[in-house]
């Protein structure tokens, strides 16, 4: 199989060619074409098997040109997060979409500038997000697609509560992709209130 009969946009798909993927892992064939039909995906894949552009080149192709802060991406630690940014600005970099990371342990003036300057895609861990929510900076409203990662991880942290009140705070008609190594009964919980007959994925 190929990239190119994953039905990716066309800005997507030079991207992929120039990180010189020569083609898709199981996971990206299994879940690309179906988040591109906008359906909800529990994933149960682990990190190094190509996770993240699974669902970055869709969510990527999905938002089209830049505009307001419409997709979510929550991570358990600043280093997942990090990574995931810089993913998604390696793929998105022909779209012209603005992509910021959000996360405790620094000071939160270069990200709150980030914010309010326009964003089209926040990666963040729950934490600092939720400080920006409680100021009114951070408005998730529009948010169309939410991406809750490793929440097996977000478990062990103790950030399930965190997750729960910012999924509260998004809008119900959003694309929800879920993803987690395990299916303890908390995490199953989540998924039940957070996911709207999902699709599940198995690599
Ligand atoms: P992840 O599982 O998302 O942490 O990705 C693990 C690594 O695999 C990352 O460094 C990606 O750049 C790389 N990668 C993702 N998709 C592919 C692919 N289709 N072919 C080769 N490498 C890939």
């Amino acid at each position: 199989e190929a990239f190119e009969v994953l039905g990716l946009s066309p800005a997507v798909l030079a991207a992929v060619r120039e990180s010189g993927y020569e083609k898709p892992t199981t996971i990206q064939e299994k879940s690309i074409p179906i988040i591109l039909t906008g359906k909800d995906v529990v994933g149960a894949s682990q990190t190094g098997t190509g996770k993240t552009a699974a669902f970055a080149l869709p969510t990527l192709t999905r938002m089209g040109a830049p505009g307001k802060f419409r997709v979510l991406v929550l991570e358990p630690v600043r280093e997942l997060a990090a990574q995931v940014v810089e993913q998604f600005e390696k793929y998105g970099k022909h779209t012209g979409l603005r992509v910021l990371l959000v996360h405790g342990g620094v000071g939160y003036e270069k990200q709150r500038k980030g914010l309010q300057q326009g964003v089209d895609i926040v990666v963040a861990t729950p934490g600092r997000l939720l400080d920006f929510m409680q100021e009114g900076i951070a408005d998730l409203r529009d948010v169309e697609v939410l991406i809750l990662d490793e929440v097996d991880r977000m478990l062990d942290m103790g950030f399930l509560p965190d997750v729960r009140r910012i999924v509260e705070k998004t809008p119900t008609a959003r694309q929800t992709l879920f993803f987690s190594a395990t299916m303890p009964p908390q995490i199953k919980s989540l998924a039940d209130f957070a996911l709207k007959d999902p699709e599940s994925i198995e690599v």
